[in-house]
Formats: C-alpha cells, structure tokens, sequence
C-alpha cells in the first residue's frame, strides 16, 4: 500500500466500505483484486469453502477450506452473510470478521459469485458492485486452459456458468471489461475511488471546513 493512501484512508473514522468484485471464472478477477490490494488498504473477506485446496493455496488466507458437514453446520446456525453452490462446491462469507471490519472504518473486498452478492445487496445495501467481464466468451475458454488448473468437465462446468452469471450482471453499479488488464485496473481504482467519495463515507468533512480542523 502506498503511504499516500494509508494517510487518507486512516485519518477519519467512518463505516467501512463493501466492494463486491464478481467475474467469471478466468475473466482475470483475481489479477485484478491482488493489484486493487497492493495499492490500497482494503480487507479481504476470506471465505469458506468445500472445494480441495488448489496448490499453493493456504487455508486461512485464501480460504477456510471445511468438510460438507461443516459448512452445513455453520449455514444452518446462521454464520454466513451469504453463501451459494458454485461449481458443484459450496462457499459462504463468514458473518462475524465481516461486521467487526465494517464497523471499524474498514473496506473490504469480496471475490464472491452473481448469487452471493444478490444476497449482499440485501443484507449490506451500502455495498458496490463491479462486474468484470472477460473480451469474449471464446477467450475465456482460452484463458481456462491455459491456467491447465481445472479438469475437462470442471472447464465446461465454469464455461456454462460464465454464461448464466453474465446474463445476471444487469444490475451491477459498474462493468469493466477486462481486454486489456492496465486498463481494467484503471477502471476498477477509478470505481473504487469514485466509491469512497459519498458523505456516508466522509462524514467530517463539513465539520472540519466549517470548524476549519
Ligand atoms: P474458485 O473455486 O475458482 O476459487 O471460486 C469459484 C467461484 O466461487 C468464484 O466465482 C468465486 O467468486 C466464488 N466464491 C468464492 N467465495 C465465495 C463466497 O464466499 N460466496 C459466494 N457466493 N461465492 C464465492
């Protein structure tokens, strides 16, 4: 993070900002959140999961990677804000990390699917949504297996719900489509800055004029 932007980001107590970031899979989501990251001090909200870790991944960072049992367990005793099946696996945000950082002025980053942030809409209205798409569908399919990470039937799997999510992305705040990805991040700083700008997030700045502080 740059000290420019921890100066701005620490100086004023204010509600945290919900910034839900959804894309197919292979549009280039995760490129563009790590950069969104490197720059500014936002929280990332670190879901639970049922899928097998990939490698590399780190349980706790990346993911709480728990068995069937448990995620049913803790949808069932209400520790979710939101939780879908995706790919034949499940995933849900953890309620309670989520409520203490908004509360403490933090903004927080959601890599989350179309049916997840339609229930965030819901219960976190103060959220914003960017949708990012990929150039093409044809290009997706490209960038899928390339990444070589995924099986045959774990690929069309995510090809058809690229489609399903894009035909539900109508009513996001922002769509950036990610064909060149110097540009995407241009544009997702710019929303996330643009964001950050409302009085519900600056709300002394008209004391601090007038009292001149
Ligand atoms: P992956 O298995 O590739 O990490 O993620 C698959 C999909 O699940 C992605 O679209 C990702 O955004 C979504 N996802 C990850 N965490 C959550 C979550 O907590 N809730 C929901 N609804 N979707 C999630």
């Amino acid at each position: 993070m740059k000290d420019e932007h921890r100066e701005r980001f620490s100086r004023k107590k204010r509600a945290g900002l919900p910034l839900i970031v959804c894309a197919p899979s292979g549009a280039g989501k995760t490129t563009l959140i790590g950069r969104l990251r490197e720059e500014f001090p936002l929280q990332f909200s670190v879901s639970c999961t049922t899928r097998v870790p990939r490698a590399g991944e780190v349980d706790g960072r990346d993911y709480h990677f728990l068995s069937r049992e448990e995620f049913i367990a803790q949808r069932d005793s209400g520790l979710f804000a939101e939780w879908a099946e995706v790919h034949g696996n499940f995933y849900g945000t953890p309620l309670k990390p989520l409520r203490e950082r908004l509360a403490c002025g933090e903004d927080m980053l959601f890599d989350i699917d179309v049916q997840g942030a339609a229930q965030l809409a819901l219960t976190l209205p103060e959220s914003r949504f960017v949708f990012i798409f990929p150039p093409s569908l044809k290009e997706l399919e490209a960038r899928l297996r390339k990444r070589g990470a995924d099986s045959e039937e774990s690929i069309l799997l995510r090809l058809a719900n690229a489609r399903n999510e894009i035909r539900q992305s109508h009513w996001f705040d922002a769509w950036i489509i990610n064909d060149d990805l110097d540009k995407a991040y241009d544009e997702l700083r710019a929303f996330y800055l643009s964001s950050t700008l409302g009085p519900a997030l600056r709300p002394d700045v008209i004391h601090s004029i007038l009292n001149g502080v």
